[in-house]
Formats: structure tokens, C-alpha cells, sequence
């Protein structure tokens, strides 16, 4: 077997769920775009459908449908970017719910889709998606008398509790929303760690169920082991890799192993300090030299005997450390994992 292998746990998404769950009085969604961070929608959505997930958000319309396919009837899923050009037929066949975030998509929804399920997102400060408050302002009565399911909005700082924007934020929605009778989401993962007056009717976390940041309680769900091709030793001033970037000053035992940033294992984690490593039974094994397409070199100096396998990601090394080396973050990762993996399912 010469293909990396990715095993997500489901059993421990679904417990992250409920730990999350457990943390708030309001109804908990779960967020599966971009094919659940790269985790794999259908099975991820079927598995907290499960353990009671009852509301669903994706990015696209089109991920709406194939998780409409995996879920049938009896969810609500609701779609981010809202409403756009031709894609009323797809938003009714698959009874998806799309957050409309301006005018245009409002008055396409009217006119393509009468009496069809929808919701209202707005900008409460971020200037990503979502109706302005000048904008609601006007077009609130109107959207309001066609009977939203959810108005939403979303917080630019909550993984920095103390940042002064999500009180500002906070208090822009509440304004946006006072005296509507409609249920309110405002946050994510961050913001259901920031508190009740956060939390409104509907929670909507994402990254907290995948095991990643700000939810560091979380229960890590990914594993992924890789092959071992060959070890060499190399000796006093022997280098390692492409560019040489690394260069031997003592004797070391090298493992190459069978992924590269083809699978999404960032070029950035690699590097000459040999900071990013490896692990096999809790020893730790630094990458030396860049990582390539398809290849990693790791220092395995420290194993009697080379294992089949060695672990990038597991119980004591999670997407945060990757993140960290690779100086991006844990949603990053996730989404990157390669199409190349053998993928397990466990749980
Ligand atoms: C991605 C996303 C979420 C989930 O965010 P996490 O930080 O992953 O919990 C929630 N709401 C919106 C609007 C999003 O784009």
C-alpha cells in the first residue's frame, strides 16, 4: 500500500457536536461547505443528522444539492451565498434555503421563487456578504412580510475574544433585528465561545466540529499515516532535498515517506529548522529539507526501527500544529487535504 491514509473519526465530530451543543440554549446547526472542510459532506451530514443536527449551511447551491441527495427530506439546508442567477430550478428541487444578502437577490427570489423558503443575511460590520443596514432598513418590511425562516449575520474577530469589533458587531445586529419575531444566528464556532448574548436561536459552528481552533476542547477527528518508501543514512555535510536546504552536521537516519503538497501538505511546513514534524508511538520526527510534490524527508535519527508508517496528524499532533508550521491555519489545512488519500471512516 503505497497511499497515504486519512481516517476521519465521526464519532468524535458527532461528539464535538454535542459538546458545542451542550454550551448554548439555542438550536445548533452544523457547517459543511466546501465538502465539510475537505471531510467529506454526505457522511459528515448524515452522521450529525444522527446525533440531531436539524439544520444544515453550505456555501454554493450546487453543495446544497448533493447534500440534499445524501440527506433527503426532513433537514433544512441553507445556503450562504443566497440566491444567484439561475439557480431558482436547483434551489426548489432540492427545497434549499438561501440566505439572500441584497437587494438583487431578494427581488430574484420574489420573482422566481414566490412563497419559497428563504433567509436574510446581513452585514453587521464585516463588508463581506450580506444587506447593509441602510439597505435592510428599507427592505425590511417587505422582506419581512414574505416570512423568513433565519436572519443572520457573521463575526469577523470572534477567535479573539477581546477584539472590540464583536461587541460592535453585536450591537449592530441587535439593532438590525429589534422587534423581529424571526429566529437570529450570529455565530460560529469563536462566537459561541464568547458567551450567551452571542448565542440568539441558532448557533452555526463549523471548524469546532472538525476538531480545529478557537474550540481547543475539541476531540481531534483527523488521522493521517504515512507510507514509508525508504530510509539512507547521510553523513557530515550531506544535504537533503531540493535547494539543499538542509545539511547534515551529524550522522542521521532519513525516512522519505509517500506525500508531498500534492496532498496538501503545505510547502510552507517544510523547511531548513526542522520545526514541522512527524510522530510514531510519541516520538517526535522533524522534517528536514523542503517538502515535495509527492515526498517528505523526516529525521527518524530517534526509532530503533522504522515503522511502516509515520503520522503527520492524530491524537497528539493536530491541524493547529500544521497550521502553525505552515503559518496559515487549521481550516486551511483541512481544506487542502488532497484528493490522493485512501480515506477511512471511522466511528
Ligand atoms: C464558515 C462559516 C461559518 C462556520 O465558521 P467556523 O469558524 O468554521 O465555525 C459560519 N457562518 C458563516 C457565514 C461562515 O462563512
Amino acid at each position: 500500500m503505497s497511499k497515504a491514509t486519512l481516517t476521519i473519526d465521526l464519532q468524535a465530530i458527532a461528539d464535538n457536536w454535542r459538546a458545542l451543543d451542550r454550551m448554548t440554549k439555542a438550536e445548533t446547526a452544523a457547517v459543511v461547505k466546501a465538502d465539510s472542510y475537505g471531510l467529506g459532506a454526505a457522511r459528515v451530514a448524515k452522521t450529525l443528522a444522527e446525533a440531531g443536527a436539524r439544520q444544515f449551511f453550505v456555501a454554493l447551491t450546487e453543495e446544497g444539492v448533493a447534500l440534499r441527495q445524501a440527506l433527503g427530506e426532513g433537514t433544512v439546508i441553507n445556503v450562504f451565498s443566497g440566491h444567484m442567477p439561475g439557480d431558482a430550478e436547483a434551489i426548489a428541487g432540492a427545497a434549499l434555503t438561501p440566505m439572500i444578502n441584497s437587494t438583487e437577490q431578494l427581488l430574484r427570489q420574489f420573482e422566481t421563487l414566490p412563497g419559497h423558503a428563504f433567509g436574510i443575511q446581513l452585514d453587521s460590520g464585516m463588508n463581506r456578504l450580506g444587506m447593509e443596514p441602510a439597505e435592510w432598513a428599507a427592505l425590511r418590511d417587505i422582506a419581512l412580510s414574505q416570512n423568513p425562516r433565519l436572519i443572520m449575520s457573521h463575526l469577523a474577530c470572534s477567535d479573539a475574544p477581546d477584539h472590540e469589533m464583536n461587541d460592535a458587531q453585536l450591537r449592530s445586529f441587535s439593532d438590525m433585528t429589534q422587534g423581529v419575531e424571526v429566529p437570529r444566528s450570529l455565530s460560529a464556532t469563536g462566537g459561541i465561545l464568547l458567551g450567551p448574548e452571542y448565542h440568539f436561536d441558532v448557533t452555526r459552528p463549523g471548524i469546532g466540529l472538525y476538531g480545529g481552533r478557537p474550540f481547543t476542547d475539541a476531540r481531534p477527528v483527523v488521522t493521517l499515516d504515512v507510507p514509508v518508501i525508504q530510509t539512507r543514512s547521510v553523513t557530515p555535510g550531506e544535504t537533503v532535498g531540493y535547494g539543499n536546504t538542509w545539511r547534515a552536521e551529524s550522522t542521521v537516519k532519513i525516512a522519505t515517506v509517500a506525500a508531498g503538497y500534492a496532498d496538501g501538505l503545505l510547502r510552507a511546513m517544510g523547511n531548513a529548522t526542522g520545526t514541522a514534524c512527524f510522530q510514531h508511538e510519541g516520538v517526535t520526527l522533524p522534517i528536514l529539507g523542503r517538502v515535495s510534490m509527492d515526498l517528505i524527508t523526516v529525521d527518524v535519527s530517534a526509532l530503533e526501527e522504522v515503522p511502516a508508517t509515520l503520522q503527520l496528524l492524530g491524537q497528539s499532533q493536530g491541524v493547529d500544529d500544521l497550521a502553525e508550521w505552515a503559518g496559515t491555519i487549521g481550516y486551511e489545512v483541512l481544506t487542502s487535504l488532497g484528493a490522493r488519500y485512501a480515506r477511512n471512516y471511522a466511528g
